[in-house]
């Protein structure tokens, strides 16, 4: 089955952004993909909770999607300083991203922990961008095949599908870093796990599920990364702060 996957270009803005430049950004990717008309990619814009019912009010109609960096794994309740998936959909998210190593780090979120995250994602109707990566000591000690497959298999619950479901790999040493693995090393990573989406979700499903890079995504190295077979677009950090560069990674893409 030959299978054509429109590239997802992801902005991961973490916590940056005040009203003022978080709303001037977004409304200058709506200009440009409004201009851009038939656009050969998909823009995803990830802003820090307390912009996004406005940036979703301010994106009214426009083609860019936007997300959540994180959720709680359950619907209501006593979780002080938690964001429920359903509060994300009601705020007008299509997309959380779930897992992503700053989380993990900072917050010491396991395996277990991101797999019942990605399950209440897809329980509000929203598609899970899930994260997995090696730190550059699991690298170093040429572990970064077992330690992305383990994470797959264990923060991925069963059920994922192409539409609620993408897969963003991410070494952790690369990110913010402006270092990259080879393309090489990209190229084998993705084609793991593609093949380990394949054994659990059959070939078809496999085969149209999008998996992002990311970590140093930039102008300069995008065009290389998104030609890559199964790299289908980026997850994008600090890039993703500036129109033009974002911009720019998107266009790549196509
Ligand atoms: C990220 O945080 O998901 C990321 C990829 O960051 P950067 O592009 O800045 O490396």
């Amino acid at each position: 089955m030959i299978v054509t996957r429109r590239p997802l270009i992801a902005g991961n803005w973490k916590m940056n952004g005040l009203s003022g430049d978080g709303l001037a950004l977004a409304g200058e990717l709506a200009r440009r993909i409004e201009d851009a008309a038939d656009p050969a990619f998909d823009l995803l814009i990830c802003p820090p909770f307390t912009l996004i019912s406005r940036i979703g009010e301010a994106l009214a109609g426009s083609a860019i999607a936007l997300g959540g960096q994180d959720c709680h794994a359950v619907e209501t309740g006593a979780h002080t300083g938690d964001i429920s998936a359903a509060m994300l959909a009601d705020s007008g998210c299509t997309h959380v991203i779930v897992g992503h190593s700053e989380r993990r780090a900072d917050h010491a979120e396991t395996d277990t922990q991101v797999s019942a995250k990605v399950a209440a994602v897809r329980s509000a109707g929203l598609v899970a961008v899930l994260c997995i990566g090696e730190t550059e000591a699991q690298r170093d000690a040429g572990e970064t095949n077992a330690v992305v497959a383990r994470q797959l298999a264990d923060s991925l619950p069963d059920g994922a599908t192409a539409m609620n479901t993408v897969i963003a790999y991410e070494p952790v040493w690369a990110i913010g870093t402006g270092r990259t693995p080879s393309v090489a090393e990209v190229e084998a990573v993705h084609a793991l796990i593609r093949g380990d989406l394949a054994k659990r979700l059959g070939d078809d499903e496999a085969a149209r599920l999008r998996l992002l890079y990311g970590g140093s995504v930039k102008p300069d190295n995008a065009r290389e990364l998104m030609s890559l077979a199964d790299v289908d677009g980026a997850l994008v950090g600090g890039a993703s702060l500036k129109a033009d560069d974002f911009w720019s990674i998107a266009q790549s893409s196509a």
